[in-house]
């Protein structure tokens, strides 16, 4: 009943990320689960979304998230906004590489601010710590470097 009914009408709210129950509708869905990547495709839609999956990883104390994304803009619009300690604690954001085997500049009013890393895309040389998965049959297993601030590279 409940998989049949209540579930599928959260998940139609979730296509709104404007809609009013979109954060309760998140913080459902991860539920307990010690890890959480946003954004197998997509990217954020601008400050208001960043503002939501932040009071999504408020309200998911026990999860960590990591979120790649190409919109340094709103990243900074961001930490204008809320402070240079803003990223919620257990919220790990990476400024995706635009082109393979170059490295992200990551903004200076981003540098050396908590929750804010990078990633990058090699085709040969490693530019940071080498992804594992492509040496484990494209599978993460234990892997959970995501979710460090370390620098990776894929
Ligand atoms: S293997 Fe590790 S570094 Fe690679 S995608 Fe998985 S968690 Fe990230």
């Amino acid at each position: 009943m409940y998989e049949n009914n209540i579930k599928p009408a959260q998940f139609s709210r979730l296509d709104s990320i404007t809609g009013e129950f979109w954060v309760s509708g998140m913080v459902s869905h991860i539920g307990k689960d010690p890890y959480f990547r946003w954004h197998d495709s997509g990217d954020l839609q601008g400050l208001y979304h960043l503002e939501k999956i932040a009071a999504v990883c408020h309200a998911t104390p026990d999860t960590m998230h990591w979120l790649p994304t190409r919109e340094y803009g709103v990243i900074k619009a961001f930490i204008a906004k809320h402070g240079k300690n803003s990223i919620p604690k257990n919220l790990i954001v990476r400024l995706s590489a635009m082109y393979p085997d170059k490295p992200v500049q990551i903004p200076a009013s981003l540098q050396n601010l908590p929750g804010i890393t990078a990633s990058n895309v090699h085709t040969k040389t490693p530019i940071g710590s080498p992804c594992k998965a492509p040496s484990q049959n494209g599978a993460c297993l234990d892997c959970r470097e995501c979710w460090s601030d370390s620098v990776i590279s894929y």
